[in-house]
């Protein structure tokens, strides 16, 4: 579906988040605790089924909730964070239960994932790492997030004219 024109609505709160806990001041890994903790979401990491990455929902007092799948490997696991925080601030509180996979609302899930890719990538280290010729999967690998969260930031970089 590529990048969801949707997505210039959530780009001003993931700048100020961004900017609020210098989530992109280094070259580290985005940490994402910070902001997991302003927003009071309940993050834990349980078994689900096999291709069901996490999920998110409120409870009955509306606190968000956050499951993430304790047996995926950690890339996966701040990817699914970071598309399930997507999910709850910018998707309104239900019984609907999201999951990363599997789910038929495709507009809400490219959402969740073109914003957090926008989050977990920095597009200064995206823009040093391609110019220093590194694939897309070393990028990856060094910023602790799926290849797929990598393209998706490119893609976004494209359309917003970023490179
Ligand atoms: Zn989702």
């Amino acid at each position: 579906m590529g990048v969801p024109k949707t997505l210039s609505d959530l780009i001003p709160f993931l700048d100020a988040a961004i900017a609020q806990y210098h989530l992109h001041s280094t070259d580290s890994p985005v940490n994402l605790q910070s902001l997991l903790n302003e927003l009071n979401i309940n993050l834990k990491y349980s078994p689900i089924s096999l291709g069901i990455h996490g999920y998110s929902f409120w409870d009955s007092d509306l606190d968000p909730q956050m499951t993430i799948n304790i047996r995926e490997r950690r890339h996966q696991q701040r990817s699914t964070e970071a598309h399930e925080l997507i999910h709850i601030v910018k998707h309104a509180p239900g019984q609907e239960r999201y999951s990363f996979d599997g789910q038929p609302d495709d507009l809400k899930e490219a959402e969740a994932d073109y914003g957090a890719a926008y989050l977990l990538v920095p597009l200064r280290v995206l823009k040093e790492r391609v110019r220093a010729g590194l694939t897309f999967e070393q990028i990856a690998g060094e910023l602790e997030v799926t290849k797929s969260l990598v393209y998706k930031r490119y893609e976004i970089a494209l359309a917003l004219r970023e490179l």
